[in-house]
C-alpha cells in the first residue's frame, strides 16, 4: 500500500507516474519532486520530509477556519451513517441542503435569500451563466444573452467558467471562450494606471463596462460578472471610485450583477461577504471555498428574491448529482456554526486583518517591493527593480515571482505568486503571534529573493 511511511523519493515517483495535476507541467514537476503535504494543523502543514509550514494561502483561499477541526470530522462521520447521499433533483429533498440554504439566506446581504448548490466555484459560475441567460429570456428577452467579466479574472475551470474567467492561457487552449461572453480591462492601477491617479484610473475602467453595454446593445447584455477583490489574478484592489460606478452602471441599463464571492465569501475581507466590505449590490453571488473551509467539496449561487422568482416559474434543466450533498451541507453548516459562535469573522475585521495590515504595509520598504494591497486577509504585493516608476522586471513576467515563491517555500512559508507578484490569503484563525512569523518569514525570503537577483543580473527594468 502506498501510505505516509513511504520516503518522499518514493511518492513522489508514484505521483509522477500517475497523477495529473491542475495548472502545472508536468515534466517539470516530475523532474522538481511535487512536496508531498502529510498532516495539518491549525495554519500549519507539515511534509513528508516532517518540516512544518506556515500555509499563507490557507490551501487554495478556502480553509478559513484552519486545519484540524474535529468537529467537522464527527458531523461528516454522523452524516455519513445517517444519509450519505441523496439527491435534491425533481421532487425530494433532506435536512442538512434544507438547513445550510436557510443559513446561506440569514447571513447573506439583501434580499439574496434562495441558493441553487454545485461543487464548487467552477459549476456554480457554470449556473449563473445558464441562469441569467434563463431568467431574461423568461423576461420575454431571450437576446440579453452577454455577459461582461474582465480580462484576468479568475471563474473556475470549466468550458463555461473559464470562459467568463479573463485568464489568457486558459483561453489559449481547449477552444475557449464560448459564445456570447466580453471582457473588459481590469482596474489594475499599478500596472495598467499609466500617469492617471487611482481614481481616475478606476473610474476609467468601471466605464468601460458603460462603453461595452453601448457598443453590444443595452437588450443584448444580460449580466456582469467580477470578483469583490480580484484573488487569482494577484489579489487586486480596485480604487475606491470602481465599485460606486459599476453599481450606478449595472443600475441603469438593468444588467444583473453577478459577484464573484468564491474567494471572498465567509470572512476573508473582515465581514460575511466581500460585498459588504465594497458596499456593493449584487442580484447573485457566487459562493464555494470559505462555505465549507475547504473540508468538503460544496459551492452555489445565491439569487435574489427577484431572480428566484422568475427562475421558479419555469423547469430550469439544470443540475449536478452532487447539488446539495448532505455530507457536505452538514460539514458546510458546522463550519458556517464555527465561524459564527467563535466570532471569526467579528476577531478578523476588528483585530487580525488591521494588525496584519499595519505589518503588510511595513515592508513596502524593502527595496524590491512596489505597491503593498491588502483587504482582511487577502494581500499582494508587486515585485519591481525600482518601485518609483512601477517598473517591470525584464526577465519573462513571473521568472522572478518564481523565485520569490522558491524563497518562501525555503523558508517554510507558503506565498503564491502571480506573474511578478505574490499573494497571500491565510487562514483566518491566524493568531497575532503567528502573523509576526509569517511577515518575519516573508521578509527573509525578500532579501533572499533580492540577492539571488542581484547575482544573476535580473534586478534589470524592462526597457
Ligand atoms: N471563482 C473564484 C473567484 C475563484 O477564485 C475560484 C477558484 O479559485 C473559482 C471561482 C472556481 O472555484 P472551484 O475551483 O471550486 O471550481
Amino acid at each position: 500500500a502506498i501510505t505516509n511511511h513511504m520516503p518522499t523519493a518514493e511518492l513522489q515517483a508514484l505521483d509522477s507516474a500517475h497523477h495529473m495535476h491542475p495548472f502545472t507541467t508536468g515534466d517539470e514537476l516530475t523532474a522538481k519532486g511535487a512536496r508531498v503535504i502529510t498532516r495539518a494543523n491549525g495554519v500549519y502543514l507539515t511534509d513528508s520530509e516532517g518540516v512544518e509550514i506556515l500555509d499563507g494561502m490557507a490551501g487554495l483561499w478556502c480553509v478559513n477556519i484552519g486545519y484540524g477541526r474535529d468537529e467537522l470530522a464527527e458531523v461528516a462521520a454522523r452524516q455519513m451513517r445517517e444519509l450519505p447521499y441523496y439527491n435534491t433533483f425533481f421532487q425530494t429533498t433532506h435536512v442538512p441542503a434544507i438547513a445550510l440554504a436557510n443559513k446561506i439566506a440569514e447571513l447573506a446581504p439583501g434580499d439574496l435569500n434562495h441558493v441553487f448548490f454545485a461543487s464548487g466555484g467552477s459549476e456554480a459560475n457554470d449556473t449563473n451563466i445558464r441562469m441569467v441567460r434563463t431568467y431574461w429570456a423568461a423576461k420575454g428577452k431571450p437576446d440579453k444573452n452577454i455577459l461582461i467579466s474582465r480580462h484576468n479574472a479568475y471563474h473556475g475551470s470549466s468550458i463555461g467558467s473559464g470562459s467568463l474567467g479573463g485568464m489568457s492561457g486558459m483561453h489559449a487552449q481547449g477552444g475557449l471562450p464560448i459564445p456570447d461572453i466580453h471582457h473588459i480591462n481590469q482596474p489594475d492601477w499599478w500596472a495598467e494606471g499609466g500617469d492617471m491617479t487611482p481614481e481616475e484610473f478606476g473610474l476609467a475602467r468601471a466605464r468601460e463596462l458603460e462603453q461595452a453595454i453601448l457598443d453590444l446593445g443595452e437588450d443584448r447584455v444580460a449580466a456582469f460578472i467580477a470578483e469583490p477583490v480580484q484573488g487569482a489574478g494577484g489579489v487586486i484592489v480596485a480604487p475606491d471610485s470602481y465599485w460606486p460606478e459599476i453599481q450606478r452602471i449595472c443600475d441603469k441599463y438593468e444588467i444583473l450583477l453577478i459577484v464573484d464571492e468564491v474567494i471572498c465569501g465567509f470572512g476573508r475581507t473582515g465581514n460575511w461577504f466581500g460585498s459588504q466590505t465594497l458596499n456593493i449590490r449584487p442580484d447573485i453571488m457566487t459562493i464555494a471555498k470559505g462555505l465549507s473551509s475547504g473540508y468538503q467539496p460544496i459551492g452555489g449561487s445565491v439569487v435574489s428574491d427577484e431572480v428566484a422568482k422568475t427562475i421558479d416559474g419555469l423547469e430550469f434543466n439544470h443540475g449536478y448529482t452532487y447539488s446539495g450533498h448532505p455530507v457536505a451541507s452538514a460539514v458546510a453548516l458546522e463550519n458556517l456554526r464555527i465561524l459564527e459562535e467563535e466570532g471569526i469573522v467579528d476577531r478578523v475585521r476588528e483585530e487580525t486583518a488591521p494588525y496584519l495590515a499595519e505589518k503588510w504595509h511595513g515592508l513596502a520598504d524593502h527595496p524590491l517591493v512596489g505597491e503593498t494591497q491588502i483587504v482582511g486577509m487577502m494581500a499582494s504585493l508587486a515585485l519591481t527593480p525600482d518601485k518609483a516608476s512601477r517598473a517591470k522586471f525584464a526577465s519573462d513576467a513571473g521568472t522572478v515571482g518564481l523565485i520569490c515563491r522558491e524563497r518562501c517555500f525555503a523558508n517554510n512559508l507558503i506565498m503564491r505568486h502571480v506573474g511578478d507578484r505574490m499573494v497571500i490569503s491565510p487562514p483566518l484563525v491566524l493568531s497575532l503571534a503567528e502573523v509576526d512569523v509569517l511577515i518575519e518569514r516573508a521578509r527573509r525570503a525578500l532579501d533572499e529573493c533580492h540577492a539571488q537577483l542581484k547575482e544573476q543580473g535580473l534586478m534589470k527594468a524592462a526597457s
